[in-house]
């Protein structure tokens, strides 16, 4: 393609070769509609499109996060309730989703079929463009907000999908506070607002502003088209410009974002989020300060402030977080940079603090800064940073997301603000300019204008407030009764009319030929055979190797599989504890923070995780795996081999503070995951009262938390136990008598890992231990867990291969969870219910869980799950909407896998038993299944219910006021 030819009407502006990224760059503007289109070349299959608009909010009512669902909701050529979730159910994609940014919403999609990929991209065109919003005015209503009024009577309810979506993602600390930083250091641009919408203000939104703003901003003018991977472009560019750009003309979109400017001096401001009402507030409080990057940064800048922040913030061996943590402002440190926005801002969080410790926080910050100015930085400290961000750009694992998307996203954020869109894809000159500048004071001067010589920030002490949940619940209580004392009977008549024709909208089904208009492939153009994940088993020296050859573009994989069944069942949790230890104390050769920098130095990572995986044969049986996994290059794999065997065989647990430190920081890390992901507690508990295996590793979860915060209470009395503990747990656990050490790399590199691995095996114990086998007693606790939340997560399971009546596990039971997704839970739970999502998983060891995320409702929502079977026996639905269930079903075991996830998925299935011919019996029950098929599934399903295992998680209120089901409730954060 040739500079500043014109492809069907698109205009090529630049072009670029990347040799680091093995891309290429072609840059378009479309002269009529004033599209701008950036196309990134690279040799990939796993295709992604995108197209996004800069949408600015100037308010909180959400308009952008309601304009982004409501889009999706039917369009000129698909005319059809929800065209999304129609893909969702049976295309190929490997990643179909919309996202609110705070200053930007983006549709991506990708698919390795190239008929799918068009298909995708021609209903996202048509959905952004040409939305029904404007004529079917039930799309506000139902994803944006509406009241409900069962009857005259009744006291009047809000509800709305983005409504209850945002009132669960702000339940959460870490949430809210990052909505204090962004109002705090832009007041008078757009990212003062939510663009998400804050529940208070959603209910203002009226239809008028939700169409204008679909109106100004979803214009070509203001959008940004990516293409990644593998395809023909010019073919692309023709269908863009035929089908839809060519019918725009250019015109000026007043979405520009005002740089704000500095402060005179750094703000302090105070401010509450809630917590349990029977919570103690004590020490619960976040100091934070958060500063803007004070001047536009080149490329080579741009890398060197990521390594500095990765150095001195993110790094484990960090010393603004050994300074906070040593002072005891806050028992856990974190820190982020966000650079997705046109001023990127860096934030500091010291967590569990006292509230009357901000002033100490500052200075304690501001003088860490200036000595590391002025005595220069550690220089094995940066290194290390500068080593792990260049792996990771080079290694390029997003784990389940295409690069294309993650790419997508990248390019935004230059693009969006007028930059080079590419600047993001180049790094290896910045890298050597950066290795060289090491020594030149360069990384001390960006650290002191940063920081020192900068006053665009803000100190934000968030504080915890036990009534604030409340407070906000009689809020819109009054509100709603208040609106309601205003309202005639003619006006009450008219929103039960309203709420009416609502519920009628969802519940009528789309009629076939509407439903036809979305494309559709053939289960031929599906592959019949399974991915085949190689594994090859080898025993050498009394040492099992499982062996997986891919390529791996230079880079060794290596995971070592302890058998903890080596220790006691009450040791269990200290081997957990090791989790959180091990890499992060010293060892008999080194300080801990030496060991964090030798280890960033050399590695790509070390993870460690105890998982029991089950027996696919025997339900009951389980192995409990200690797993230690590094990823390095090639070249420094004797180095990282030495640093395994230096931790594995000579970590010291005698550093009290340390260990009391680390534990504080787990405590904290703790509480926060519970409340960012409320729903994983529900799903363990509830997994935990069916089978011996998920109680196992159940014990990583509330138990684990518990564990921690009584070792904590009384640290200085347990000092002695726990040293001794994790002393014999190690030793026991890390023996080469129960390991088996799982490898991904091409097999031209065998020999040369194995003699690396050797000296490590030959460090390690030898005495056999015995195994023990662990008991855990299963029951249906049914349990009703309280936290400081305006929704529920709810859930109900049942496993049929305990039932002794042979039911098996089928390939259509995976067909019924792509049903209960995008049909029966999917209507009844979200659409008619408000809630933001639910789950339906059906494993192989024969639990089937159906749950709710984001959930307005409790009780309601366990009648939905114990309608399944009914409406599975009642289940009439043609040959094409199996199809396209099959499809759909097919698309999620398809998805494509990194190198490393492939070794690990073939690890798994060997410890589980699962074979290839097993899982092609899966893949044919699918691409076979019948109607039939899933009918049959209602009895099981039924089964599964009558057994009534339940849990819940949520709202403290709305548990309580349920406790008949449950057979305990309980606030959970102590
Ligand atoms: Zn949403």
């Amino acid at each position: 393609m040739e500079l500043n030819q014109v492809y069907s009407g698109f205009k090529l502006i630049s072009k670029n070769i990347i040799e680091e990224s093995a891309s290429e760059t072609f840059e378009f503007i479309h002269l009529k509609s004033g599209a701008r289109l950036l196309y990134l070349k690279r040799d990939d299959d796993n295709k992604a499109f995108s197209i996004s608009f800069k949408t600015t909010p100037a308010d909180d009512m959400g308009i952008p996060h309601i304009v982004e669902h409501s889009t999706l909701c039917g369009s000129r050529k698909f005319p059809i309730k929800e065209p999304f979730v129609e893909l969702a159910k049976g295309s190929l994609n490997t990643f179909l989703n919309a996202m609110t940014f705070p200053d930007k919403t983006m549709y991506p999609v990708a698919s390795c079929n190239d008929k799918d990929f068009h298909n995708l991209i021609d209903v996202y065109l048509d959905a952004v463009f040409y939305p029904n919003i404007y004529s079917d005015k039930n799309i506000l209503r139902q994803e944006g907000w509406h009241f409900e009024l069962e009857n005259e009577e009744a006291p009047l309810e809000y509800s709305g999908v983005v409504f209850n979506e945002m009132k669960g993602a702000l339940s959460s600390p870490e949430d809210l506070l990052e909505n204090e930083i962004m109002r705090a250091l832009f007041p008078d641009n757009t990212y003062s607002y939510e663009s998400g919408g804050n529940p208070a203000a959603i209910p203002r939104l009226t239809q008028e502003e939700f169409e204008n703003f679909h109106r100004k901003f979803y214009h070509p003018s203001n959008s940004y088209i990516f293409f990644y991977g593998k395809l023909d472009i010019e073919e692309q560019l023709a269908f863009l410009n035929n089908e839809y750009l060519s019918s725009f003309d250019k015109i000026y979109v007043d979405s520009c974002i005002p740089m704000q400017s500095s402060f005179k001096e750094i703000k302090r401001i105070k401010s509450f989020y809630p917590i349990g009402k029977d919570e103690s507030p004590e020490g619960k409080s976040f100091l934070n300060y958060s500063f803007v990057v004070n001047r536009v940064l080149d490329n080579t800048d741009r890398i060197g402030l990521s390594v500095l922040v990765q150095a001195l913030l993110l790094s484990e061996a960090s010393p603004f977080r050994k300074v906070i943590i040593d002072s005891k402002l806050g028992k856990d440190f974190s820190a982020s940079l966000e650079d997705a926005v046109l001023q990127p801002y860096i934030s500091l969080t010291a967590l569990n603090a006292n509230q009357e410790d901000g002033g100490r926080y500052l200075s304690l910050i501001m003088d860490t800064a200036r000595k590391l100015v002025d005595n220069g930085i550690d220089r094995k400290l940066l290194e290390a940073a500068l080593n792990v961000l260049e792996f990771r750009i080079r290694e390029a694992d997003f784990n389940q997301y295409p690069k294309g998307i993650i790419y997508a996203i990248e390019v935004m954020n230059s693009w969006l603000y007028g930059r080079d869109p590419a600047e993001y894809l180049y790094f290896e000159e910045a890298f050597n300019i950066l290795r060289e500048k090491l020594d030149k004071g360069y990384f001390e001067r960006l650290l002191r204008e940063m920081i020192l010589e900068n006053n665009h920030g803000a100190l934000i002490t968030f504080i915890p407030d036990n009534e604030l949940g409340e407070k906000n619940e009689k809020r819109e209580r009054q509100e709603l009764d208040e609106i309601k004392t205003h309202l005639t009977k003619a006006q009450l008549e008219e929103i039960m009319a309203i709420d009416d024709k609502l519920k009628a909208r969802q519940a009528t089904a789309d009629s076939p030929e509407a439903l036809a208009t979305i494309p559709l492939l053939n289960i031929s153009d599906i592959e019949a055979k399974p991915k085949e994940y190689p594994l090859e088993v080898q025993k050498e020296n009394m040492v099992e190797y499982l062996w997986t050859d891919v390529p791996t573009n230079g880079i060794t994989y290596l995971s070592l599989y302890f058998d903890a069944s080596v220790i006691l069942q009450s040791d269990i949790q200290y081997a957990m504890l090791l989790l959180d230890i091990l890499g992060s104390i010293d060892t008999e050769k080194r300080k801990y923070s030496d060991l964090i920098n030798l280890t960033d130095l050399n590695t790509g990572g070390i993870y460690y995780n105890l998982n029991a995986v089950g027996k696919d044969n025997n339900i009951r049986d389980y192995v409990p795996l200690f797993t230690v996994s590094v990823k390095c290059l090639n070249s420094k794999l004797s180095e990282t081999v030495g640093i395994l065997r230096e931790i594995l065989t000579g970590t010291c647990f005698d550093n009290r503070q340390r260990l009391r430190d680390l534990l504080a920081e787990t405590k904290s890390s703790a509480e926060l995951a519970i409340l960012r992901s409320p729903h994983t507690v529900m799903f363990s508990r509830l997994k935990s009262y069916i089978l011996p295996v998920a109680a196992y590793n159940d014990q990583k979860v509330l138990p684990y938390y518990y564990f921690v915060s009584e070792l904590l209470g009384d640290f200085e009395n347990k000092f002695e136990v726990i040293r001794e503990r994790l002393t014999s747990v190690s030793k026991r656990l890390f023996n080469r008598h129960n390991l088996k050490i799982g490898i991904t790399a091409p097999a031209k590199d065998q020999s040369f890992i194995k003699k690396n691995v050797e000296s490590l095996l030959n460090a390690l114990d030898n005495a056999a231990q015995a195994s023990t086998v662990h008991e855990f007693k299963c029951s249906p606790l049914n349990e009703g867990l309280m936290i400081s939340s305006q929704v529920q997560y709810v859930g109900k399971a049942g496993n049929f291969r305990r039932l002794d009546k042979g039911y098996k596990f089928h390939g259509a039971m995976l067909l019924l969870e792509t049903i209960m997704r995008y049909d029966y839970l999917w209507l009844k739970i979200r659409v008619q219910g408000g809630a933001y999502g639910a789950f339906a998983h059906i494993e192989r060891n024969g639990t089937a869980l159906f749950a709710s995320y984001r959930d307005p409702n409790l009780s309601e929502t366990i009648s939905v799950f114990d309608g399944i079977s009914d409406y599975l026996t009642n289940l009439e639905i043609s040959d094409r909407e199996i199809t396209k269930y099959i499809i759909g079903t097919i698309s999620g075991i398809d998805a494509p896998k990194t190198p490393k996830n492939i070794g690990q998925a073939a690890r798994n299935c060997y410890f589980q038993g699962v074979t290839l011919a097993d899982r092609q019996k899966v893949r044919d029950e699918v691409l076979s299944a019948s109607l039939k098929d899933i009918r049959n599934l209602a009895e099981i399903v039924d089964q599964c219910m009558k057994q009534n295992i339940l849990c819940a998680i949520g709202n403290e209120n709305v548990i309580r006021e349920n406790s008949r089901l449950f057979k305990s409730v309980k606030s959970i954060i102590v």
